[in-house]
């Protein structure tokens, strides 16, 4: 590369300069060494890279870059990924010139928006990031009971613009994930047995498909697409916005977290497991299995959405268990309990997540856990979490996202405080989860770890995969938009 010279808009604008907003000139670049779709070497030219970011409002960022740094980093700091170019989106205009741009040079290229990618597949070496945190914002219709999204929007944002209408919809239990990316894979939350799968609540996208052009999809135009979207991730194109469905709630809930010592941990999961089918949807139980410091709690995590009076009584039988070592279940503000997690789920950690959802919870298969849960001391935490109510009212067909009908939807975190040493932990949870695989059917993608070839998802897709298929070959028939759980088109 010869030269890079960033000049402040409105500090130098020569005066043929393109009108632009606030973003920086790129100006005297040389060739950029970058790579292609399948991965071999290609030489991007300097003009090509300078008309490129003159075509942008937002910042076309390259290494050496004043943000670059800061604005490749990604929620898993074990993916320490170093892109080629980084194109800070900040409308639908600038997402059509980076889609224009990775389609003519047939640039590897990733999408993001949160960032909370597990498996680091919102980032890349040497490719295009089409980087979509310059697009948030949130506006809610309380008479439509409608929220429009941008795309880079999280989902805290969503939560709290809501609640202030006394409105909510399904979104994650972290409030610093992405709601585009969450929404494209499914997306299961503490309100998700009441009003199922955020996807599910998702009426339309806008996006940008393979060839550049704006779509929307909803039930009415390019229904097909909307039917792929809502699960089948971030194959079709680039989302810019998205319209949810907003349900009335009271923006004060009951929640918090029950803590049992490790031994009342079989009748714990025993009665969680009994009494799932019977709990009224409002309510959302997570059962978790934790290290505080080193010792081993079982846990759930409550939240009750409904009505007061009937919440305070079925909470009466989750204290009735055993006498709970921790309990600070109590009203509190919906969006506070949605930002519970956030410090210690913090971005730019180490973590590693294996996943698959339960059709039914044996006394055996609790013992299993149990046993494969305490054998290596703080090494990860477990959480079981409902996949029922709501999200089984939508058919499996209905939407692309295959994994309805489960029970349960079960997951080992791994958190390490260091790079240094978490590969070792990492092979560990590889071990401790072959225990538990033979317990799951299928796995969530939103939560699939790098290690899931291309034929698990595949597989995982089921009976949809050959209406992904057909519609990825339709929307996508390069495989632009591969960084993903992907589908490749046909051949
Ligand atoms: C701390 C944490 C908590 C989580 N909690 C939950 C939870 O409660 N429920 C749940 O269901 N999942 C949860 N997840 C998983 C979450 O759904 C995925 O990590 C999801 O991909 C995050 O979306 P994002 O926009 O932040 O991701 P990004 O990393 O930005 O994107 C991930 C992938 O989504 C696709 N994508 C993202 N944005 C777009 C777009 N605008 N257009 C096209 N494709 C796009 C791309 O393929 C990209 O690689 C959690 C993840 C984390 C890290």
């Amino acid at each position: 590369m010869k030269r890079r010279e960033f000049v402040g808009a409105g500090l130098a604008l020569a005066a043929s300069a393109p009108l632009r907003g606030w973003s920086a000139i790129l100006k005297d670049v040389g060739d950029v060494a970058a790579k292609s779709l399948d991965g071999a070497a290609l030489t991007l030219s300097g003009s090509s890279v300078e008309a490129f970011a003159a075509s942008l409002r937002g910042d076309l960022l390259l290494q050496g870059s004043a943000d670059y740094d800061a604005r490749r980093r990604v929620w898993n700091g074990l993916f320490d990924r170093k892109p080629a170019l980084i194109a800070c989106c900040t409308g639908t205009a600038d997402v059509r010139h980076a889609v224009d741009f990775a389609r003519e040079h047939r640039l590897l290229t990733a999408v993001r928006s949160g960032g909370h990618s597990i498996s680091g597949k919102s980032t890349c070496n040497g490719g295009l990031v089409i980087d979509l945190q310059s697009m948030q914002g949130v506006r809610v219709e309380p008479e439509l009971s409608r929220a429009f999204v941008e795309a880079g929007s999280l989902l805290g944002q969503l939560d709290h613009e809501s609640a202030t209408f006394g409105l909510a919809t399904t979104a994650g239990i972290v409030s610093h994930t992405g709601a585009a990316g969450l929404t494209l894979g499914g997306g299961f939350g503490r309100l998700g047995r009441r009003f199922g799968l955020a996807c599910d609540n998702a009426l339309a996208f806008d996006i940008v498909t393979a060839d550049g052009h704006f779509l929307r999809a909803t039930e009415e135009q390019n229904a097909d697409l909307l039917w792929g979207l809502r699960g089948g991730g971030g194959n079709f194109g680039v989302v810019t916005a998205i319209e949810y469905r907003v349900h009335r709630m009271d923006p004060v809930i009951l929640g918090g977290y029950l803590m049992w010592p490790i031994e009342k941990a079989r009748d714990v999961m025993r009665f969680h497991r009994d009494a799932l089918a019977n709990w009224p949807e409002e309510l959302w139980v997570e059962l978790a299995l934790v290290w505080e410091k080193d010792v081993p709690m079982a846990a759930f995590e409550v939240c009750w959405s409904g009505e007061r009076t009937a919440g305070e009584e079925i909470l009466k039988s989750l204290r009735a268990v055993a006498k709970p070592a921790y309990d600070n279940v109590a009203p509190i503000r919906y969006v506070d309990m949605q930002a519970s997690l956030d410090e210690s789920l913090a971005n730019g950690k180490y973590y590693y997540m294996k996943n698959g959802f339960l059709n039914q919870l044996s006394d055996d298969g609790i013992d299993r856990i149990l046993d494969v849960f305490q054998r290596d001391p703080g090494l990860f935490v477990l959480f079981l979490d409902p996949a029922d109510g709501a999200y089984h009212r939508v058919a499996a067909d209905a939407t692309a996202f295959p994994n309805r009908g489960a029970t349960y939807w079960l997951g080992l975190e791994g958190k390490f405080p260091q790079r240094e040493g978490a590969e070792a932990k990492i092979e560990k949870i590889r071990v401790a989860w072959k225990e538990l695989e033979p317990l799951v059917q299928g796995f969530y993608t939103n939560l699939a770890d790098a290690d899931e070839p291309l034929s698990a998802y595949r597989e995982n897709y089921g009976a949809n995969l050959e209406r992904l298929i057909a519609l990825k070959s339709k929307y996508d028939p390069n495989n632009l938009f591969r960084l993903n759980a992907n589908v490749p088109p046909e051949a």
